[in-house]
């Protein structure tokens, strides 16, 4: 080597390395010192250089390149980024060109530059970090949960011992409404801490979404897992302080027990979410294993949302009506429109088994504009028959779904405009859970309705949690009573207790109170002692189609027996 060359590659910030095809080295510029804090004589003469450094991570892959360069025709350049295990203990990122080369003797050498990458990568690895961990709780996120059941799916059928758990809280959404987004935060930051305490390596906790979590599980049997997660929704069944606010939260998990034959992690998750759908809607279980059968319960529902479609353009849709009569005289007040469903395979379908579904889909939008239509309609032909009916009423069902979408209010008003129904004979029931998922837009949709000139009525009310302020802030002419008080108001003086407050209540914001689920002449007569205005239930009639509804409007009917 000239002066100047020998100069330039011992001042080189780079380590110079030149190794004989048997591995050892016969060159090692100074700046390995720099680099690995060892003496270039720790090299010399030695074979296997950075194999002898390299972390335990990196062996197999500098053992790998190094036998492939070995190999390869002279001029091909490789490149390879290894961690290795610097002279003090700790470790630094190299990254190294390597390439064979002819040596003045016609020998054929190893070369290889190493650069020191460290700050590099660990800028690398944090932002690594941060793309796969959720900011909020510092647990992982999504992206790295579907990582890792990849990894667990491409283990195939070796990976039996894990399973997948999604877990969640319900209250989130009511702390972010009352409380406001920094106790929800808080919740949501406590929730995680209570999850990642119960969790021991292997296993991971990830935050999948605002309220939803997932633990994926290895290396153990089913009762353990099963432990673990009984262990977890008792430690998120304790109460929430939350600044001083006590909140408490009803937990569900749904789990997934490998072995999982899936070729994408979104459809395992998919169905873990489907087992903790489930959890959810199960009173009295909230944990809930993943089983095929669920799978076809979802297949069922995703079956039924395509036959919606056809079966509102097929005309398979048509409505029942059910009156509801004055307490006092038994005359009808106002009718309700039930929806019904003629399926072509399934028979006839009753709301529960539809209407979840085209609420999920957003199906409910058109399907509850084609009720109002119909049962507008139809009342309509009832005054043209029955002139002496003016005051009464039809009542139509009107979902969540339908009252958060902007439309509604024009829609109400077209449909007035279209069937010639007057404003005051059509009543709007919107449930009482409903009305309070959000009662600062309910308010206001209910307020634009009342606007029109038409009746509001609250549904199944004692369900749901409504506050007496909320109450007022909405234009109501009517409450429900639920039928599930009515129908134990017999056996039970509390739920007595509870139907004698609600119509108190009613009267006291001058309300009319309507009972629902009336089956029985004793709840008819308890029910007027208690100044029950109306009534609707299988005692007056049930549902019945458009025409017989009419017959009962004109039929004499016999009235209440002391
Ligand atoms: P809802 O509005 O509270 O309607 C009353 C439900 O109680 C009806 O069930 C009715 O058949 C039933 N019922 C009436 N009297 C009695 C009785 O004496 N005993 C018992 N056990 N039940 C009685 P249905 O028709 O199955 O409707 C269930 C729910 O589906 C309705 O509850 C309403 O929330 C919803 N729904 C029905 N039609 C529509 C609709 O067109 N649109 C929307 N969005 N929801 C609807
Ligand atoms: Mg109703
Ligand atoms: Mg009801």
């Amino acid at each position: 080597m000239s002066d100047l060359a020998t100069l330039l590659v011992e001042t080189a910030h780079h380590w110079e390395l030149l190794e004989d095809l048997d591995g050892t080295v016969v060159y090692c510029s100074p700046a390995c010192r720099e680099i690995t804090g060892f003496d270039p004589a720790h090299f010399q003469g030695r074979a296997d250089a950075l194999g002898r450094i390299a972390h335990p991570g990196s062996r197999t892959l500098v053992s790998d390149f190094t036998r492939e360069m070995r190999g390869a025709a002279p001029g091909v350049r490789r490149c390879l980024e290894l961690c290795i295990q610097v002279q003090d203990g700790g470790v630094r990122w190299l990254r190294c060109h390597s390439r064979l080369i002819t040596g003045p003797d016609g020998a054929s050498y190893l070369r290889s530059t190493l650069r020191d990458i460290s700050s590099r990568k660990a800028l690398d690895l944090e932002m690594e970090l941060s793309r796969l961990s959720d900011p909020l709780t510092r647990l992982y996120n999504r992206a790295f949960c579907l990582e890792s059941i990849q990894r667990l799916l491409d283990r195939g059928s070796l990976a039996e011992d894990f399973a997948v758990v999604a877990l969640d809280i319900d209250r989130l959404k009511k702390v972010n409404e009352t409380l406001g987004p920094t106790y929800g935060d808080d919740l949501v930051r406590i929730a995680a801490e209570r999850i990642a305490s119960a969790v021991t390596a292997p296993d991971v906790a990830c935050r999948l979404s605002g309220d939803g979590f997932a633990v994926i599980m290895q290396g153990k049997t089913p009762r353990e897992m099963m432990a673990f997660v009984h262990k977890v929704l008792s430690l998120l069944d304790r109460p929430f302080i939350l600044r001083g606010h006590e909140v408490n939260v009803t937990p569900s998990a749904g789990v997934l027990l490998g072995p999982a034959l899936y070729d994408q992690p979104e459809d395992l998750l998919r169905n873990v979410s489907i087992a903790l759908r489930r959890a959810r809607e199960s009173r009295n279980n909230r944990c809930k294993v993943f089983h095929s059968r669920l799978f076809v319960d979802a297949s069922r529902q995703h079956e039924i949302e395509i036959d919606l479609h056809a079966g509102l353009r097929c005309g398979q849709f048509f409505l029942a009506y059910q009156p509801i009569v004055c307490l006092e005289t038994n005359t009808v007040t106002s009718i309700e429109a039930l929806l019904r469903w003629n399926h072509p395979r399934h028979g006839l379908m009753q709301p529960a088994e539809f209407l979840g579904v085209a609420e999920a889909t957003d199906f409910i939008v058109p399907l509850g504009e084609w009720v109002l239509k119909q049962a507008c309609h139809d009342m309509v032909e009832t005054l043209v028959q029955r002139t002496d009916m003016g005051a009464v009423t039809m009542s139509v069902n009107i979902s969540a779904r339908q009252l958060a979408h902007h439309s509604i209010c024009n829609t109400v008003a077209r449909v007035l405009r279209q069937s010639g129904l007057p404003p005051e004979n059509l009543k709007l029931e919107i449930t009482e859970t409903v009305a309070m998922e959000n009662p600062v837009l309910t308010a206001q949709r209910l307020h634009a309705i009342k606007a029109l000139g038409v009746k509001i009525s609250i549904d199944d009310f004692g369900t749901g949690y409504s506050s007496l302020a909320s109450l007022q802030n909405f234009p109501i002419d009517t409450l429900k009573v639920d039928k599930s008080f009515v129908g134990m108001m017999d056996s039970s003086t509390e739920q007595r207790k509870i139907v004698r407050t609600i119509i108190a209540l009613a009267h006291s914001l001058n309300l009319e109170v309507v009972a629902e689920g009336i089956e029985q002449q004793e709840q008819w007569s308890m029910l007027k002692m208690l100044d029950c205005q109306s009534g609707q239930g299988f005692l007056f009639s049930h549902p019945v189609d458009a025409d017989t509804m009419r017959a009962f409007i004109c039929k004499e009917r016999p009235q209440l027996r002391q």
